[in-house]
């Protein structure tokens, strides 16, 4: 059964939607969002960031077989001198990365042996080339060169048969896909990508590339959220600029809701949000909320008829983006079947003071740069203004200060959301 709105947010204690706390407006549109269960087949190369459907079980042992982990020579450890005193040992042949040595070395011999060649039966221990010389057709290794079991790598030391390399909700990463391809999988059964309608709204918007009036904004928000969606890895839906004109806003909501979700900026804010809710009301359940942030405060949440989730953002484009990360990234993960990861965090010493009012969380642009000391400072790029797009062009992370906490004195520690990681 599907809860309707109230529903939910009869669920959160002391729901208010007019003074909202973030972790609360998080818990609600967490328990809206139903994760698509669609699935389909992609060829490994198209796999990266989509979503694994099912557990991947590994069907051999990876490695399949003992191999070398250097280059150098394969022995018995059984045959190495004990008492501190040098081993010298007969050269039986050679084993090549995919060219194994055909059959069991004698008692007391070696093997030529490279980085990934099967062991010889018989043989446990690799002595790397720089420890070993050979003389005569017999190679001397040093007293304590190496130990039994040294420079081997053991069949299934990576995975076993039957083990679980990857589980369902993963969204693949570099490594995934090569561990995938490790295990011979062409292809890979990931989750659909959610479609998700985007569209600006606003008279003074003026899409790019054309003149500019008096009195107008050229429409960079679709393209924000546009390249946002693109990170995440979803289907975008480019539905333009729609007039702030209630017909024109029903069609348009009329259409987003094929999609499976609907990210909008714009027309939100108080003195937009009656005739806003009259017309979202005709298509589908929605919220206005204000929620204890900044930047960021009016938003709308619903579900248009048919069950897309509609977020409204506020139209100021730094506004968009923070409302985006903060209450949108995670639900639209949650729609494309991701189990939820928490981002890492950075502490980092605010290096000025920084002002903060209690009683909403605040996200601040900041620059993080190595301390002197060791770990990390950061500073907040000027002007915070919700309208200062620059401010987030230059910032490499947002830094999150709580609801509870007040103004930051320089030296104090403060949380940090990196923009960016290494994958
Ligand atoms: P609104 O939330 O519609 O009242 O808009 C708040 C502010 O954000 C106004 O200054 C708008 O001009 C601006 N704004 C709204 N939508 C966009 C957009 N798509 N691109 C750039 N600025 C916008
Ligand atoms: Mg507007």
């Amino acid at each position: 059964m599907i809860e309707t709105l109230a529903q939910i947010a009869s669920c959160l204690d002391g729901y208010d939607p007019d003074a909202l706390p973030v972790p609360q407006a998080k818990d609600f549109i967490a328990r809206l969002v139903r994760p698509l269960v669609d699935v389909e087949t992609v060829a490994l190369p198209n796999a990266l960031g989509r979503v694994l459907a099912s557990d991947v079980v590994c069907p051999f042992d990876v490695p399949a077989h003992d191999n070398s982990a250097m280059d150098g020579y394969s022995l018995r450890g059984s045959d190495l001198a004990t008492s501190g005193l040098p081993t010298r040992l007969a050269l039986a042949g050679g084993a090549l990365a995919g060219h194994r040595f055909d059959g069991t070395p004698p008692l007391g011999h070696c093997v030529r042996i490279m980085t990934g060649a099967v062991m010889p039966e018989g043989h446990d221990t690799v002595v790397p080339q720089e420890l070993a010389q050979l003389r005569d057709g017999a190679v001397d290794i040093a007293a304590g060169a190496v130990r039994p079991g040294d420079n081997r790598r053991r069949r299934g030391e990576d995975l076993s048969a039957g083990e679980t390399a990857l589980t369902a909700g993963r969204r693949l990463r570099p490594a995934d896909i090569g561990l995938l391809a490790s295990l011979g999988q062409a292809q890979v059964t990931v989750r659909r990508r959610p479609r998700v309608a985007y569209f600006s709204t606003g008279d003074e918007l003026r899409p790019v590339g054309e003149a500019l009036p008096p009195g107008c904004v050229y429409d960079s928000n679709r393209y924000t959220i546009a390249a946002m969606l693109q990170r995440l890895g979803v289907e975008a839906v480019d539905l333009g600029v729609v007039r702030d004109d209630p017909l024109a806003l029903e069609a348009t909501l009329r259409e987003a809701a094929l999609c499976d979700a609907v990210v909008t900026s714009g027309g939100v804010s108080v003195g937009d949000a009656d005739h806003t809710r009259a017309t979202v009301a005709k298509v589908g359940e929605v919220l206005f909320w204000k929620i204890a942030m900044r930047p960021g405060r009016p938003m709308a949440i619903g579900r248009l008829q048919g069950g897309a989730l509609l977020f409204g953002l506020p139209g100021n484009p730094v506004a968009v983006m923070v409302t985006f990360y903060a209450l949108v990234r995670d639900a639209l993960l949650q729609l494309s079947g991701a189990v939820p990861e928490t981002l890492p965090m950075l502490r980092a010493t605010a290096s000025a003071p920084i002002r903060k009012r209690t009683g909403r969380t605040e996200y601040q642009r900041g620059i993080v740069t190595p301390a002197a000391n060791g770990g990390w400072q950061v500073a907040v790029t000027g002007e915070q203004g919700s309208g200062i797009l620059r401010s987030m062009s230059l910032a490499n992370g947002l830094i999150v200060l709580a609801q509870d906490r007040g103004p930051v004195e320089a030296g104090e520690w403060v949380d940090v959301l990196p923009f960016d990681g290494l994958v």
